[in-house]
C-alpha cells in the first residue's frame, strides 16, 4: 500500500472529531512530501534537531507537533514554529517553553504528558504532580504557554484490556483536570492517545488526537 492509500483508509476510519497526526520521525523530507501531497498537513516528530532540520525543507502550512521527550536545552530549536508540544512532563520544562515562546513573541500550545503505562521507561506525570504544577504560583505567571489537554502512551502489549484500562485512566485524568482547572476554558479539550497498534481503543476511550507512524509510512528504518 502507498502512503496515499494508507492515509485515505485511515481518514475513512477516524471519526470527524479525531485529528490525525502523521508521525514522520526518521522519514526524509521527500517521504513527508508524499504524505503532504496526499493532503496531510499535521506531522509529529520526536527529536528537536531532526525537526529543526526538516521544517525549512517542507511547506510552511504544515502544522508540526512535537511528541517525544523534550530536553530543556532543545526547546529553542523548535520554539519559533512548533504548533503543539504533546510531552510536557515538568514545571521546569514548561518554564523553558514559556521563556522561548516569549522570545519568539508567541504562545505555544502544550499537552501534559501522563505516565499511564506499566512500563517504567515511559515518561510522564502522575495526577498529583499535574495538580501540583497547575496549582503552582509560578504556572499562573506563564503568559506564553497554553495547556490544551493531556497525552499518554499505553503499554506496548497485546493485552487489549490492559491498554483499555490505561487509556481510560488518561481520560479520567483529563476529566479531573478539566473540572478542577479548566472548566471555563474551551481550549483545554484534547486527549492525545493512540498509535498505529492501539488507536481504535484510544478513540473508544475518548482520544481526540491519534499519532500514527508505521500505519502511514510503513516500518521505520533507523539507519
Ligand atoms: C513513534 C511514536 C508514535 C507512532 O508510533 P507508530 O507505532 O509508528 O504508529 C506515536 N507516539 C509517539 C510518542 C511516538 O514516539
Amino acid at each position: 500500500m502507498t502512503i496515499k492509500e494508507n492515509l485515505e483508509l485511515l481518514r475513512k476510519s477516524l471519526p470527524d472529531h479525531v485529528k490525525l497526526i502523521a508521525v514522520s520521525k526518521t522519514q526524509p523530507a521527500e517521504v513527508i512530501r508524499e504524505a503532504y501531497d496526499a493532503g496531510q498537513r499535521v506531522f509529529g516528530e520526536n527529536k528537536a534537531q531532526e525537526l529543526q532540520q526538516k521544517q525549512p525543507l517542507l511547506p510552511k502550512d504544515i502544522e508540526w507537533h512535537f511528541i517525544g521527550h523534550l530536553q530543556r536545552n532543545k526547546v529553542k530549536y523548535i520554539a519559533p514554529f512548533v504548533s503543539l508540544i504533546h510531552s510536557v512532563d515538568s514545571l521546569k520544562l514548561l518554564r523553558e517553553i514559556n521563556k522561548e515562546a516569549l522570545k519568539n513573541n508567541r504562545t505555544i500550545d502544550c499537552l501534559l504528558q501522563f505516565h499511564i503505562a506499566t512500563e517504567e521507561t515511559k515518561f510522564g506525570l502522575d495526577l498529583e504532580e499535574a495538580i501540583g504544577l497547575l496549582s503552582s504560583e509560578e504556572y499562573r505567571q506563564f503568559n506564553n504557554v497554553r495547556i490544551c489537554g493531556v497525552m499518554g502512551m499505553a503499554t506496548f502489549t497485546d493485552d487489549r484490556e490492559l491498554i483499555r484500562t490505561e487509556f481510560t485512566r488518561l481520560r479520567e485524568f483529563y476529566d479531573t483536570l478539566k473540572s478542577r482547572f479548566f472548566k471555563e476554558d474551551d481550549s483545554f479539550r484534547e486527549i492525545s492517545a493512540g498509535m498505529s497498534g492501539d488507536y481504535q481503543i484510544a478513540i473508544e476511550c475518548g482520544s481526540t488526537m491519534v499519532r500514527i507512524g508505521t500505519g502511514i509510512f510503513g516500518e521505520r528504518n533507523y539507519h
